[in-house]
């Protein structure tokens, strides 16, 4: 089955993730690959998923899982919130943070640190290091391999496909 996301709005997209260090370029390979092509479309489908964040990939999971064909549209970055710029960039600052915490309180636990500094450049080279780890778990190569067809919102979903019936929307989850 075929897998795409959109072509025109990369350098939007791609500006979303600053900056274009090591660790993005991969994040961006894995959940809007630069050269992404839409795919032609696959026939009907049971489900089609609007959205790539936590609920559309779960849904979709769940779907192909008893054996639906499922497609999925995101327009932005694959992941949503939570890989991006919720869930797991915020667990990793907050390591940080909590690193911070214990070496300042550390002199009343019978150790001696010197003065705690942070270096706030090295906290988020960290981060984006850690998200592009977890990145191949919502990649389009990941998902197009279990058999979904992955495509964008801007580029018109699936080409030549059609929804049997159900179309579920998991764009967003904010009010
Ligand atoms: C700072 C922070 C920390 C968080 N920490 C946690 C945590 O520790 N644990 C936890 O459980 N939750 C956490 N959350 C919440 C979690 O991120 C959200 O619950 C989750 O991302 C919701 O997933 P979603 O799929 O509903 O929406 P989203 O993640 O917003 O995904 C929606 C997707 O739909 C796409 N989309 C939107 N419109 C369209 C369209 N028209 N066509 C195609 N695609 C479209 C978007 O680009 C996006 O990728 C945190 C959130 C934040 C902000």
């Amino acid at each position: 089955m075929a897998t795409t996301l959109e072509q025109p709005g990369h350098a939007r997209i791609h500006a979303l993730v600053e900056p274009l260090d090591e660790a993005n370029q991969e994040l961006l390979a894995q959940v809007h690959p630069p050269g992404w092509a839409n795919p032609p479309g696959n026939g009907v489908y049971d489900l089609v998923v609007i959205g790539g964040g936590t609920a559309g990939l779960v849904s979709a999971a769940g779907a192909a899982g008893l054996g639906a064909r499922v497609a999925i549209v995101e327009k932005a970055l694959l992941g949503g919130d939570c890989l991006n710029s919720g869930c797991v960039p915020s667990k990793a600052l907050l390591r940080s943070g909590r690193a911070v915490a214990e070496a300042r309180k550390a002199a009343s636990l019978g150790v001696r640190t010197g003065p705690v500094e942070v270096d706030f450049g090295a906290v988020m080279s960290r981060m984006r290091v850690l998200r592009a780890g977890i990145s191949p778990h919502d990649s389009a190569a990941r998902l197009t391999k279990v058999g979904w067809t992955c495509s964008s919102a801007r580029d018109g979903f699936p080409a030549r496909g059609r929804s049997r019936s159900t179309v579920s929307f998991c764009a967003s989850s904010e009010p």
